[in-house]
């Protein structure tokens, strides 16, 4: 480990540990035939697994630093509603799988230290299950956790659980030394060295809610990109570029008013600049992460390895896609 790694051993451990309980958990819930899943206000999904994971997390990082706030994706005020209390049960049986609790009250506590507003200097911020329609179609999805010092992604932990044909992969990166595959433990992530747009592949959402498929492909076409898009769910697009294995992410508005979240983004961008690449909004601007909950400095994501970024973002602006909100 160089010696900026070593600062942050603590940091590390206790994250390598929180992400294979909440991939086991996760797993383990996949494994079965019915998913018990909630509506929420927005009428997107969580599931027992999203609430198993992010207890199991909070409460690994509050065990080891009680001190720290953690702004997650989920609370536990739907659990306690009497309707949803056979929910509730079974969340806190998922988790005493993998950790000792008293359920189900302490698990709803573990899930409420997820309720930062991310003001603070030192916060973690955690998607306890990013790309939950992924989790449910059986497609890709994420456990993403950072830690943001000083409006500055420091640490990054992100799992994959069913990358690579469901074998899984997870990643580890500190700011400044470098993106690292821990499990299956294969050393150093690196972008592609693709510099001739012609030959790239881009990646984007599934879901054409969460990012305009049509305005992505107006933009490979005037990039002469010919290869079809890569569509996968949650920050398993940043993986996949730190990897090598694509060489763009686009996540273009689908409306004005919408405003990226950061446990979507910190994880994923500092793994895949720490593996070279380059990360920014359709405007060029790097994500700020100084707002609180949301990147509302931000319009879009670009992600690219690096050498293609400029190409990209001259496409967009050309296209009027680039500007600033
Ligand atoms: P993905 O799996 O990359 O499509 O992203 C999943 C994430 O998209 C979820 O965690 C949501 O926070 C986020 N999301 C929800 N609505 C939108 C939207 N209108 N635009 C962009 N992202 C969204
Ligand atoms: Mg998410």
């Amino acid at each position: 480990m160089s010696n900026s790694e070593t600062s942050y051993a603590k940091e590390l451990a206790t994250l390598g540990h929180a992400l294979q309980q909440a991939s086991q958990l996760c797993r383990r819930v996949k494994s079965e035939l019915v998913i018990s899943t909630l509506a929420k206000a927005d009428r997107s999904p969580v599931t027992v697994a999203d609430y198993g994971s992010q207890a199991l997390i909070c409460r690994a990082i509050k065990s080891v630093f009680p001190d720290d706030s953690i702004v997650a994706e989920e609370d536990a005020d739907a659990l306690r509603l009497p309707a949803q209390a056979g929910v509730c049960a079974e969340v806190a049986r998922r988790v005493a799988h993998v950790c000792p609790v008293n359920p189900p009250d302490e698990v709803l506590r573990w899930i409420d230290y997820g309720d930062a507003l991310g003001d603070s200097d030192r916060f973690w911020t955690l998607d306890p299950i990013d790309g939950t329609k992924g989790f449910l179609r059986g497609g890709q999805y994420a456990i993403a956790v950072a830690l943001i010092e000083q409006g500055n992604v420091a640490v990054a932990g992100l799992a994959c659980p069913n990358l690579d044909g469901g074998i899984g992969a997870e990643f580890m990166a500190v700011r400044g030394c470098g993106a690292h595959q821990v499990e299956p433990a294969s050393g150093l992530v690196r972008v592609s060295a693709t510099a001739d747009c012609a030959q790239a592949r881009f990646c984007e959402s599934v879901e054409s809610a969460h990012s305009a498929h049509d305005d992505a492909a107006r933009v490979a076409r005037a990039l002469g990109i010919t290869a079809a898009s890569i569509r996968l769910d949650s920050q398993a697009k940043y993986a996949v570029v730190a990897r090598g294995e694509a060489d763009i992410y686009l996540r273009l508005p689908t409306r004005r008013t919408y405003v990226e979240r950061i446990w979507d983004h910190a994880a994923g961008s500092l793994l895949l600049r720490e593996a070279g690449g380059c990360v920014t909004d359709c405007a060029g601007r790097p994500l700020d992460f100084s707002r609180g909950k949301g990147l509302d400095r931000n319009r879009g994501i670009v992600a690219t390895n690096g050498l293609l970024h400029g190409q990209v973002l001259a496409a967009l602006k050309e296209l009027g896609l680039g500007q600033p909100n």
